[in-house]
């Protein structure tokens, strides 16, 4: 596994291994906090910032990850779903190593998520 950053946070849980889903390279793990009925996030092993940094992973890793999002979403049950990174403190990002947001509501049941808030609101 690649090296930590010092004090992130997700580095850490990254080895701490409660997951929802692992994969060489990448973990899935509950968002501690969730805005839906599944809300999980995917977190690469390897530490990068932000999605503007999505050019330091070899592009088989960037397939592999995004593979990754879809079967998580599927192995917890989403069928529509929706998938959020959120780049830079304007755009909402708390956590300053890459992760993928996967919200949604199991089959069958029909609650809508939020609409999507406005950028001139945030
Ligand atoms: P961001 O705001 O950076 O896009 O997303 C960070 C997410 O990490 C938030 O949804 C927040 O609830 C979640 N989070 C923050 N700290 C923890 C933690 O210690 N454990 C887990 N599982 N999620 C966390
Ligand atoms: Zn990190």
């Amino acid at each position: 596994m690649p090296s930590p950053r010092e004090g992130c946070l997700f580095c850490s849980i990254v080895r701490e291994g409660t997951y929802v889903a692992k994969t060489r390279g990448f973990v899935a793990i509950d968002d501690i906090n969730p805005q839906a009925e599944v809300h999980v996030l995917v977190i690469p092993e390897r530490h990068v910032d932000t999605f503007r940094d999505i050019a330091e992973f070899h592009s088989g890793e960037t397939k592999r990850m995004l593979e990754f999002v879809a079967e998580v979403a599927k192995q917890v049950g989403l069928t529509d779903y929706r998938v959020i990174a959120n780049v830079g403190p304007y755009a909402g990002q708390t956590i300053f190593h890459l992760h993928w947001h996967v919200l949604g509501s199991r089959n069958g049941n029909e609650s809508r998520l939020p609409q999507m808030t406005a950028v001139t609101e945030l």
